[in-house]
């Protein structure tokens, strides 16, 4: 992988252990010639893990919608950033620099584009891996929300087999880069158009 896009808070939190987390994964990625592309904020987890790529050495690259383009937010010390008209477009210019993306703590924001990725990959407009670092157990409950997606019909066993999970931020690279997906796309798409 040469790039991964990665989802996080615009806040710090209250325990050190996400920031920490965030930190450790930004030097790993330096370390393995893996850039960081990220919502281009210097605040929170955001910026926790520009700054320990930063550190390193290694590529970081914001992709910032105009809107939150101001100097409070955004960070300017990174390798590259790239500005877009719409929150939306962000999201089209971020998939098109990454081959794969992993979710850190964070909230609203961050949830919104974990889910919009596994949304890709369920309908195989993507193939790209998804992780998740669950760093002290931050993402049980929303797992546990998808078991009961799954055992009440609303979500399949092998799309949510798609998002891979650990607390290991070697073992989740590993299974990122063996991630192979599922064929289940085509099943979705024509129950979808009929
Ligand atoms: P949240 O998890 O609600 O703090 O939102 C963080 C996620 O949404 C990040 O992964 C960003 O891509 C995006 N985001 C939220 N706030 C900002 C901001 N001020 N600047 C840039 N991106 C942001």
């Amino acid at each position: 992988m040469k790039r991964i896009a990665v989802f996080c808070g615009s806040s710090i939190g209250f325990n050190p252990i996400y920031s920490q987390e965030a930190t450790d994964l930004g030097h790993y990625l330096a370390n393995h010639d893996i850039g960081l592309v990220y919502g281009g904020a210097k605040l929170g987890i955001m910026g926790a893990i520009a700054n320990a790529v930063l550190e390193k050495k290694g590529e970081v690259i914001g992709v910032i919608p105009h809107l939150l383009k101001n100097e409070e937010v955004a960070h300017t010390k990174i390798t590259k950033m790239v500005t877009t008209r719409k929150m939306s477009k962000r999201k089209v210019k971020i998939s098109k620099l990454v081959d794969g993306y992993i979710a850190l703590a964070g909230g609203f924001g961050t949830l919104d584009e974990l889910y919009e990725a596994l949304t890709l990959g369920q309908l195989s407009i993507e193939n790209k891996p998804i992780g998740i670092l669950n760093t002290n157990g931050y993402f049980d409950y929303s797992l546990k929300q998808l078991d009961v997606m799954v055992s009440e019909g609303f979500l399949k066993q092998c799309n949510k087999d798609m998002l891979l999970v650990s607390t290991s931020i070697e073992e989740l690279i590993e299974k990122m880069q063996h991630y192979k997906p599922a064929n289940v796309s085509k099943i979705v798409r024509t129950t979808a158009t009929k």
